[in-house]
């Protein structure tokens, strides 16, 4: 380890160890505080951004990944909140489970941002309950939360061109797989777009979040969100790891792969409808749709009970409009206030497309049972 708590594991070539002065002249190392990776290189380092109560260096992993041809320099982020776990085994397996070969330009990949919140499996930095991801870009001399998100920026988010930053719902509610970004900046919507979700999310998001401040300094980012805390979910890795070949592809990284289109796709914007369905009552929550569901006006969505399922105090809550469950409760108690369900309305176009495919996933599924 280096005096500013850097640790490089190892530089691993990608490369068949042939010469690298000529064709890949114009790639340039990948520089950061205390490190550089060349081109043709990858290597796993451990980046102190803080001290523990012991004095012991708080070190995130990063693994850069320097291609041989030049290209984007590209940043793949998780873990901002400690217990969105899902993010986590994208970035992991981008950067070791995937052929970078022939990569043009370089990965920066951060699978845990946020490591004190990490190891206590906690969305938010023990023990002052600070959100790492409303501390970007971060500032040296200012809070804990800020030294960090300051280190972690310069270092790793800055020097990029653009970024993915991998969320999931907060513990307790699951959200369906799509993306959060601010449209009205050109390069933002086409990382966006790229991505291959069937929803997106339109907003430049708050203040001090990862993808917000980046994009401000000129980092365009969107936030990927995908599924529940404190899980691994196979299919929505499965499907955010098409959504990263995608963007690669979109900006020229592997070349010789293709854009993904995800089938349809809707965009939410100040425009549309949506809502965050909240409880009235307070009790114990009888969920009837999931996420990824169409829900038509009226529908019930769910119903609240007391303990003793006495009938005339259950309260169904109803879909005041057609439309998707992006995000839905998953932990079923509520009090009065709490978030049940966030809904959006869907173009007809949409919701058209929207039916096929759950037409086609019955009958799919009943096949597979049938065999
Ligand atoms: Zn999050």
């Amino acid at each position: 380890m280096s005096d500013d708590g850097s640790d490089v594991d190892g530089a691993m070539p990608v490369t068949d160890g042939g010469t690298t002065a000529d064709a890949d002249a114009l790639e340039e190392a990948f520089t950061y505080d205390g490190g550089r990776v060349d081109p043709g290189e990858s290597a796993n380092i451990r980046y102190g951004i803080s001290e523990t109560y012991l004095g012991d260096p708080v070190r995130i992993p990063v693994t850069i990944v320097n291609g041989k041809h030049p290209g984007p320099t590209v940043f793949l982020s998780a873990a901002a909140h400690g217990d969105e776990l899902n993010g986590i085994e994208v970035v992991r397996e981008v950067a070791h489970d995937w052929d970078h070969a022939e990569l043009h330009g370089t990965l920066v990949c951060l699978p845990v941002m946020n490591v004190p919140g990490f190891l206590a499996q906690e969305r938010y930095l023990p023990i002052y309950d600070r959100d790492l991801n409303r501390s970007f870009p971060g500032r040296e001399g200012s809070t804990s939360a800020r030294r960090m998100a300051h280190r972690i920026f310069t270092n790793f988010i800055e020097p990029c061109d653009l970024g993915i930053d991998f969320h999931t719902s907060t513990r307790g509610r699951t959200n369906m797989l799509h993306v959060r970004a601010n449209m009205d900046n050109g390069q933002v919507a086409r990382l966006a777009n790229a991505f291959s979700s069937n929803v997106i999310i339109g907003g430049e998001g708050p203040s001090g979040t990862l993808r917000r401040e980046a994009t401000d300094a000129g980092v365009p980012t969107i936030t990927v969100e995908m599924g529940e805390a404190h899980r691994f979910q196979r299919r929505l890795i499965d499907r955010a790891l098409t959504g990263v070949a995608s963007i690669l592809a979109e900006f020229g990284c592997h070349p010789d792969s293709s854009v993904h289109w995800p089938g349809w796709r809707t965009l939410i914007d100040d425009s549309s409808k949506k809502t965050w369905i909240r409880a009235d009552a307070g009790g114990i929550v009888d969920m009837k749709h999931g996420r990824g569901e169409l829900v038509r006006e009226g529908d019930v969505i769910c119903s609240i009970t007391n303990p003793f399922k006495e009938e005339e105090d259950i309260v169904s809550v109803e879909a005041p409009f057609t439309g998707l469950v992006v995000g839905v409760l998953e932990n079923p108690v509520v009090y009065p206030g709490n978030p049940l369900c966030h809904l959006v309305g869907l173009s007809p176009d949409t919701q058209v497309a929207l039916e096929r495919e759950h037409t086609e996933e019955r009958s799919q599924s009943k096949l597979r049972q049938q065999e």
